[in-house]
């Protein structure tokens, strides 16, 4: 989503006059997008801040999550920030950026009524694999997460408002979109949810690819479910984060859920689309988690077969109810099982990604790979994909067309495969 965000602040910047450079040097304004999920994000902002004081005098603006949750604190930290501003308003940077050459307030963290959507211009040139996102914020309140505070009450983008930024998407060139939200599949903006989103995107002609991310197991609705079986433009591949295996850990997550609805879902997916590339994320060393949930969590990996995941050691968050907790998990207890259980659902990636060893995979390369004469692009399940192009290619065709090719290699994120 912060990408999404990013390149929405650079197409209002774009009205104003500025245009992207890759190097610090060049720039007149450094804009830092912030993440507040984990404390490693958030000190990861000062850290950067420092970096750029040492680079002389671009203008510098802090926005994202960071400066939602820290506000003005942010400039009293690192008197080198310009400018504030949080995930709801940076449809005004132009504003706030006058307001700093006034020396008028440029700390701009608030909820407004009206939605920064519609105040934005058109999108800009993407790519061919491009995020749109179609619902914003958190009414779950998981008692790890700060998202329901950083990015506050549950919004849902009206249909039209995301048809109409879907098409220009894809006559720009993309032929896939991501839809975004904090939680996707809570999207209300229908009465059918998001698997009515998806079959009416699925109708726009040019749009090859259809994916979601992150949804809630309490969301997966039997529309949702079905949709997997039915709508050709819906990838199969979900990132369904179930964070722990232990239902007396999930209790005290309050994900208000239990594990044996989870695997049910499951069960009801892959009746349905039996080829569902899986993928969760997990937290380990949660307050209270002992060696016993954390086996569960293990052994729910080894049931389940994950194709990706994603892991992190338990983050205490300032105004979390789980922070408050007094059975913390010490942090060399975190990275050991940290460490286990990478390992095995690296195993399960590598094992995963080696089935397609010897076999052809339609790939939307959308992206100039970093060796010569090479393209990248992701598979239907979302793998990574390397891909070799012989010399007769030239590689600008290539970009952003879905081709088959020969998968040669494995490894646990990624594949190489080559185009002759
Ligand atoms: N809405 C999504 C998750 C969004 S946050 C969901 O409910 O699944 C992305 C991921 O960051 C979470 O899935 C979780 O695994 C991780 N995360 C969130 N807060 C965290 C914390 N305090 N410490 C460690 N990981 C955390
Ligand atoms: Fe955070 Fe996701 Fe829970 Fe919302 S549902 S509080 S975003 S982990």
């Amino acid at each position: 989503m912060n990408i999404y965000d990013s390149d929405r602040m650079a197409d209002i910047l774009a009205t104003d006059g500025y245009s992207r450079t890759h190097e610090v040097e060049n720039a007149d304004l450094v804009i830092l997008n912030t993440c507040h999920i984990r404390e490693k994000a958030a000190e990861k902002v000062y850290s950067e801040l420092g970096r750029l004081r040492k680079n002389n005098k671009p203008m510098v603006a802090v926005a994202g999550c960071v400066a939602q949750a820290e506000g003005e604190e942010v400039i009293r930290r690192a008197p080198n920030v310009d400018l504030v501003v949080g995930p709801q308003t940076y449809h005004r940077l132009p504003e706030l950026l006058r307001n700093v050459n006034q020396n008028k307030n440029s700390v701009d963290i608030d909820f407004p009524l009206e939605t920064k959507f519609s105040k934005l211009p058109p999108p800009n040139k993407r790519g061919a694999s491009a995020f749109l996102t179609i619902q914003e914020g958190c009414d779950k309140f998981c008692a790890f997460c700060v998202v329901p505070y950083t990015r506050g009450a549950e919004y849902s983008r009206p249909v039209r408002e995301i048809i109409s930024e879907a098409e220009l998407l894809v006559e720009s060139g993309a032929r896939e979109i991501t839809l975004l939200g904090q939680n996707v599949n809570a999207y209300h903006g229908c009465s059918g949810g998001l698997a009515e989103l998806i079959r009416n995107l699925d109708t726009i002609e040019g749009l090859d690819r259809i994916r979601y991310t992150t949804s809630h197991p309490n969301d997966v609705s039997d529309n949702l479910i079905a949709a997997h079986g039915e709508v050709s433009s819906l990838m199969p591949y979900l990132h369904l984060p179930v964070q722990s295996g232990s239902n007396s850990i999930l209790k005290k997550m309050n994900r208000r859920h239990v594990i044996k609805d989870y695997e049910n879902i499951i069960k009801r997916l892959r009746a349905v689309r039996p080829d569902l590339a899986l993928s969760s994320d997990f937290i380990v060393g949660h307050p209270g988690e002992t060696e016993e949930d954390f086996e569960e969590t293990i052994s729910l990996i080894k049931r389940v077969n994950f194709a990706q995941a994603y892991s992190f050691k338990y983050s205490a968050r300032p105004g979390t109810p789980a922070a408050k907790l007094t059975d913390q998990v010490s942090e060399a207890v975190k990275v050991e099982r940290l460490r286990r259980l990478q390992e095995l659902v690296g195993l399960q990636q590598l094992e995963y990604n080696k089935q397609f060893v010897g076999k052809n995979m339609p790939v939307l390369l959308d992206r100039i790979g970093r060796k010569h004469g090479q393209l990248a692009g992701r598979t239907p399940y979302n793998q990574a994909v390397h891909v070799r192009i012989s010399d007769h290619f030239n590689q600008n065709d290539l970009l952003g067309e879905i081709v088959m090719v020969y998968v040669e290699a494995a490894r646990p994120s990624s594949l190489s495969a080559s185009l002759f």
